[in-house]
């Protein structure tokens, strides 16, 4: 995937995504009006764990024996027990951790579900390992995390380079010693009380708030041209959604090239071409493009669904959608962000595009605790119509504060976390 230009995989990338957080969340702390001792608190995380995880390989550079660094960061709990993902790949640090559990805290508290905010992950390159070494990998993590996790503690659930298959070995480590427990991770396969829809569920959302967003800017979603950086779960899901409302999607791109069409691609057959090749490079009926050269086409929509900061200063003023959707957490940095609004470019924030994910992870959640599986399209119409109403209630409060969907997001998140902080007492 793309690298912020002039740095090292990993290296600068969490500095940005936190110091862009900060950007975002100074704006909404000062039309909340919260003094620094509040901010403080907020911002302060609950626990950071971070645990070594030897392993035997025969793949992995640098010999046999690797170890490899794991970490668990709970931000916030104040509205109820820590969520979020599990992200497997090489450039996973503390400070990315920490900064991607903070924002599952905003996110959990907009959308309004009873959890809190955290992040975790290993840094590891998961194509140098064999299936069964990745097994052995996760088991031993959660072995580590054992603690850390639980039904009413902390639930973890899918990010990038994780699946729902490593969501059945977490289910399965942790059930050896607390019995059967299908509630202790969501995004897992439906075989194991896995939800219906939960693995469209985060594209799908994407999908829907794009639909919704390009009526409001009276831009019709038939036929909009839109460009996606990153073809995972994510990338894929939110083509195909917007390819079913009959949006164009001219350019796709992964981890390491991109394809373009102006006539519009087939996703459906993109897809079977990564299945037989692992890459979209060589796609029938498409160019080529690099990721770079990817986001600066001219489109209606972009959608950077890839990893942080992919949007910065290098290349915000040669964007030329009208319509940013956040779809990858942080890929936009505070300085990219303030041109693209200077610019007229509407932008709807990760937290809010990309919460369809979490939201039907709840939904999991809920149906494993009652032990009563809800059926695909309830699943579906649930997501949307609290989507639609998160949505209509961030824009009115942008509306009234005469502030950007962003900050208004934050804004709506941050008060309610501030709220329940304080009804906990201290
Ligand atoms: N990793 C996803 C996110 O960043 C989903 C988290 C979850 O379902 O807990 O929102």
């Amino acid at each position: 995937m793309s690298q912020v230009k002039n740095t090292k995989p990993g290296e600068h990338k969490h500095c940005q995504c936190q110091d862009t957080q900060n950007h975002f969340l100074e704006r909404a702390f000062e039309s909340l009006k919260l003094e620094a001792a509040q901010r403080e608190l907020l911002l302060a995380p609950f626990r950071e764990t971070i645990v070594s995880i030897p392993l035997l390989t025969r793949r992995a550079e640098g010999g046999n024996l690797h170890t490899f660094m794991g970490y668990r960061v709970q931000h916030n709990h104040a509205r109820g027990p820590f969520k979020g993902g599990l992200r497997f790949h090489p450039s996973v640090n503390l400070g990315e951790v920490r900064a991607l559990a903070q924002l599952m805290t905003w996110k959990t508290a907009l959308v309004d579900i009873p959890f809190g905010g955290a992040k975790g992950g290993i840094a590891v390159d998961t194509n140098t390992l064999s299936h069964h070494e990745l097994e052995i990998l996760t088991k031993r993590f959660v072995q580590k995390m054992e603690l850390v996790f639980g039904v009413h503690h902390d639930i973890p659930a899918p990010d990038i380079g994780t699946n729902p298959q490593v969501m059945a070995w977490i289910l399965e480590e942790y059930s050896k010693t607390h019995g059967y427990t299908p509630a202790i991770v969501t995004g897992k396969p439906v075989e194991l009380g896995g939800s219906a829809g939960r693995l469209e569920a985060t594209g799908h959302g994407v999908a829907y708030l794009t639909g919704k967003m390009a009526s409001e800017i009276s831009l019709g979603i038939d036929n909009a041209s839109v460009v996606i950086q990153g073809f995972g779960n994510v990338g894929f899901h939110s083509a195909q959604g917007l390819a079913a409302m009959d949006a164009r999607i001219i350019a796709l791109s992964d981890a390491r090239s991109g394809v373009v069409c102006d006539k519009g691609i087939n996703i459906e057959q993109a897809q079977r071409h990564v299945a037989k090749t692992g890459w979209l490079e060589n796609l029938p009926g498409t160019e080529p493009v690099n990721n770079a050269e990817l986001l600066e086409l001219p489109c209606d929509i972009l959608i950077p669904a890839a990893v942080e900061a992919t949007i910065n200063c290098d290349n915000a003023e040669a964007i030329k959608a009208r319509l940013v959707i956040e779809a990858a957490n942080i890929p936009v940095t505070h300085l990219a962000d303030a041109t693209l609004r200077e610019r007229g470019i509407t932008i709807v924030p990760d937290l809010l595009a990309n919460a369809g994910g979490v939201l039907t992870s709840y939904y999991e959640w809920v149906q494993n605790l009652q032990e009563f599986p809800w059926d695909y399209d309830t699943v579906l119409r649930r997501l949307e119509q609290r989507l639609g109403r998160v949505y209509e209630q961030v824009r009115d409060l942008a509306q009234q504060h005469n502030t950007d969907l962003r900050t208004a997001a934050y804004e709506l998140a941050i008060d309610r976390v501030n709220k329940a902080v304080a009804l906990r007492g201290f």
